[in-house]
């Protein structure tokens, strides 16, 4: 963590005078240089010191008013001319305060992304800032524009594929609200126009980003349109850069939200478009109400988005899936499911014992769900009345019988609609592709209550944590310590304890779920027992009676364990499976047989193992989103919340790092076979090491500008002066 004491750091690579700013306050006096100060309680405030005397200082704020000071209270800041610098890499400053108002400042002016050398910060603007669309691709592409933008970085993405063919990723992360799907969005906007010519392909790789919102978004306490999923888009291009084809995968669907929905949130966008928008003789034949008929609906106190008219984007859905091609006849079969998962939350149960024992009400609820689902009304009742072995169900178990079959029809549907968009945009030439893959899942939650799916997503979130600095930061400063070369190392915290928490052999959490939800003895309570007595020598794990707390990079999150077992096992009986196997209706059929084995948590601990190797074969290019309030307004920059995240994901030492980073590396091989052109022949035949040393000399590359390694030579910046004498020769 770092502590705003920390910040008085002068983030040169030599470093030297962090130590030394006490003792240059007095040139800040006489220079009457710009200082940060706090002057009331901890908002740090831009001002020049008038006097010191001892340890407090007398200073000016910039409203005129003259006030006394500790100088521990004191932290450099950058002149003027530097206020509001595209690359936080250039600031001279980068204590916290500094590098807060940098981004402030930028935001101010409406200017929302900004470099920390090769990664893109973006700040949420909440509102339209006008620099998006066909005009700017164009400007990028054309470098006409280089600032700072998502469409610079897709483009950096796309140069380098094409200069070493290299599979490329751009990896967005950020907490729940930050911007990360609509900054996905125009990356996939700029990657899959900048090949060209094919329009129509182009055309439908953006718009699966409506369709895979509608079914996959949902409004959440933080976010109206909040990803309840994880996705990886890759878009392929042929040898001469031009998009041959893309596949979506997707990462666990939070499918508990069919079900059950906080208070003041919603469920998926899908269910109230259709009941808003479909077309009389569609609603006619699906059986379809209002939204506010459905219990799975109305339960959360909230059916309407503000600012959004579900009608309206159910016609641009159904837009959408013309473009992407997928047909109207399955689109059909689709929806009457749809229908059908939000009649079963309207069935009800009748008590008829003592032992809450219950029979299905036989009304329109069970009929319409029955016919929908194309099977008979007493072959229904009979699976959500009784166990497999015909004992009749008491209440809780019918209730979590019936919403375990929507959740899994939800989900099924789910998948199989992003294997047909697949389908769509499959290309033809799969032997020459190369791939940029775009990364947006669901950020870091932490609500009052949060159950098994904000266990998941944390998880996830953690996991891409731990890729990002790796592999912004970690690698490097490892490969400066293994070449031997001349570098103060910025310590990193890195995130692997928490990791261990949940991957730790042979007991982690996901191990001890997964043995839990196997076992019929286990219980919530059991489970809590279990991880205390495995796991509570990590430091990142906290056990209080039912509950248990994790402290994630992101923030500490107390989950409630209640349910973690069943959501964690999520298996279809087998009379369920039987009923949807015999189905007049073929895509139940298709369903019933993806019906798995695996439990939840194992699952998705896979997918994201296979998501972060495919990661680690690409170059990656981050982006980290980021939100300026919590009431998702425009112009509002609350320092705080806005520091909380830069302090999390390390942006500061990430900075750090970067500033005095050497970006060109070369094997002292590479270097002299690419300069040694430059001397006469008799020194070339020397070892690449000493060529290399004689290149550097005889052309007087400044000494401060590069360092050499045990096998490679480092570079701050591109040598101009060399490639200049270069190309003369050549
Ligand atoms: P979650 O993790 O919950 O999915 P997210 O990081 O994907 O959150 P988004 O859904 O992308 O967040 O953004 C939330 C809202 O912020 C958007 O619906 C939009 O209103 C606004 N927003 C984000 N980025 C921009 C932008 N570049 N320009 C204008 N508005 C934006
Ligand atoms: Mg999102």
């Amino acid at each position: 963590r770092l502590t705003d004491d920390g910040g008085a750091t002068l983030a040169t690579p030599s470093m030297s005078q962090e130590t030394e700013w006490e003792d240059s306050i007095c040139y800040f006096v006489k220079k009457k240089l710009r200082v940060w100060c706090r002057p009331r309680n901890d908002q740090w405030e831009l001002a020049k010191i008038k006097s010191t005397v001892g340890d407090e200082a007398s200073v000016m704020l910039l409203d005129g008013s003259v006030m006394t000071v500790s100088t521990a209270d004191l932290l450099p800041a950058n002149p003027e001319v530097l206020d509001g610098v595209d690359d936080l890499t250039e600031l001279g400053y980068l204590n916290e305060p500094s590098v807060l108002h940098n981004l402030q400042y930028r935001y101010a002016h409406d200017v929302i992304y900004s470099n920390a050398g090769p990664l893109l910060l973006a700040i949420n603007p909440f509102k339209d800032v006008h620099i998006y669309g066909k005009d700017y691709v164009t400007a990028y592409r054309a470098k006409i524009l280089d600032n700072p933008h998502v469409y610079a970085t897709a483009d950096t993405a796309y140069n380098n594929m094409m200069k070493d063919g290299g599979n490329q990723s751009i990896i967005i992360g950020g907490e729940s609200g930050s911007g990360k799907t609509e900054t996905a969005k125009f990356a996939l906007q700029y990657l899959a126009s900048v090949g060209g010519d094919n329009c129509e392909l182009a055309s439908k790789i953006i718009h699966t980003s409506c369709i895979l919102e509608a079914f996959g978004n949902a409004k959440t306490s933080r976010n109206c349109n909040s990803s309840r999923f994880g996705k990886l888009i890759d878009i392929y291009y042929n040898p001469e850069g031009k998009v041959s084809g893309a596949c979506i995968k997707t990462l666990l669907l939070e499918k508990s939200r069919v079900s059950q929905i906080s208070r003041g949130e919603r469920s998926f966008h899908i269910f109230y478009q259709m009941c808003a928008g479909a077309p009389p003789a569609f609603k006619d034949r699906l059986n379809l109400k209002l939204a506010s008929e459905y219990k799975f609906l109305n339960q959360s106190g909230c059916l309407k988005l503000n600012g959004h008219d579900d009608a309206h984007n159910f016609e641009k859905l159904m837009e959408a899936f013309d473009i992407v091609g997928i047909r109207l006849e399955d689109l059909e079969h689709a929806f009457e499911l749809l229908s059908a998962i939000l009649w079963l939350g309207n069935i009800t149960f009748t008590v008829i014992d003592d032992e809450e024992h219950i029979e299905v009400v036989a009304d329109e609820a069970s009929r319409s769900a029955a016919k929908l689902m194309g099977c008979k009304v007493k072959d229904l009742i009979a699976v959500l009345s009784n166990h497999e072995t015909a004992e009749p169900l008491t209440l809780q178990q019918a209730i979590d019988k019936r919403d375990t079959l929507a959740k899994f029809v939800y989900e099924s549907l789910f998948g199989w609609l992003v294997g047909e968009i697949n389908k769509s945009l499959e290309g033809d030439e799969k032997h020459t592709q190369r791939t940029i893959s775009i990364l947006d899942t669901y950020g870091f939650e932490s609500f009052q209550k949060n159950s098994f799916s904000q266990l998941c997503i944390n998880y996830a979130d953690e996991r891409l944590q731990q890729h990002f600095i790796r592999h912004l930061c970690k690698l490097e400063q490892e490969e400066y310590e293994w070449e031997g070369i001349h570098w103060k190392k910025v310590e990193l915290e890195d995130n692997q304890e928490c990791l261990d928490l949940f991957e730790k052999k042979p007991m982690g959490l996901i191990s001890i779920l997964d043995e839990g939800s196997n076992s019929s003895k286990a219980t919530d309570v059991t489970f809590t027992n279990k991880i205390k007595r495995h796991l509570s020598s990590n430091s990142c794990l906290n056990i209080e009676r039912g509950t248990f707390k994790v402290r994630h990079y992101a923030g500490e999150v107390q989950y409630d364990a209640t349910g973690f077992l069943e959501q964690n096992s999520d298996t279809l009986k087998s009379d369920t499976i039987q009923l949807l196997s015999t189905s007049r209706k073929e895509l139940l059929n298709l369903f019933a047989s993806f019906s798995h084995e695996q439990s939840v948590g194992v699952k998705f601990k896979d997918q994201l193992f296979r998501l972060i190797q495919q990661l680690e074969n690409s170059k990656a290019h981050f982006i980290r989103c980021i939100r300026t309030n919590t009431k998702q307004l425009p112009g509002m920059y609350e320092k705080d919340i806005v520091l909380e995240q830069l302090r999390c994901s390390r942006i500061r030492e990430i900075v750090q790092i970067l500033k005095s980073r050497y970006s060109i590396r070369l094997t002292h091989q590479e270097f002299a076979n690419r300069f040694g052109c430059l001397l006469s022949e008799s020194i070339i035949c020397m070892d690449p090491l000493s060529t290399s040393l004689a290149i550097l000399q005889q052309y007087r590359v400044p000494p401060h500008t590069y360092q050499v390694g045990y096998t490679k030579l480092f570079f701050r910046e591109h040598i101009d002066v060399l490639e200049n004498f270069r190309q003369e020769v050549l």
